[in-house]
């Protein structure tokens, strides 16, 4: 298989993986949703699965068939891993959606996203 069609074999699955649209746990709770008092260093990954392995390196839990992003906040900083735009695209999320939500895991939100 050439990248091409890998690419798009990786893009169709990622398609059929896509979270329901409307799920409320992408909205943060009200009290991390704010400004991040720190810088925030965001790295495009450049697979979902490199992605995946990098997050669970850090001890993160996907409680979906697709990877999209993790943060991890440490000294002051918060470093958020995510897959990029055009993959973005494929999933039922924005990125602004999920920068917000990251960003409150930034401000410690815990993962099970309770309020
Ligand atoms: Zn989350």
């Amino acid at each position: 298989m050439d990248n091409d069609m890998k690419y798009l074999v990786a893009v169709l699955l990622i398609l059929v993986a896509s979270p329901a649209r409307g799920d409320p746990h992408i909205t943060p709770s009200a009290k991390y949703d704010h400004e991040f008092p720190g810088e925030i260093i965001v790295t495009e990954m450049p697979s979902e699965a490199k992605l995946r392995k990098l997050c669970e390196g850090f001890g993160a839990t996907f409680n979906k068939s697709t990877a999209i992003a993790c943060a991890f906040a440490h000294r002051g900083k918060c470093f958020i891993f995510t897959i990029d735009p055009i993959e973005m695209a494929y999933t039922s999320y924005t990125w602004e959606q999920v920068m917000r939500h990251e960003r409150a895991h930034c401000n410690g939100w815990p993962s099970d996203h309770r309020n």
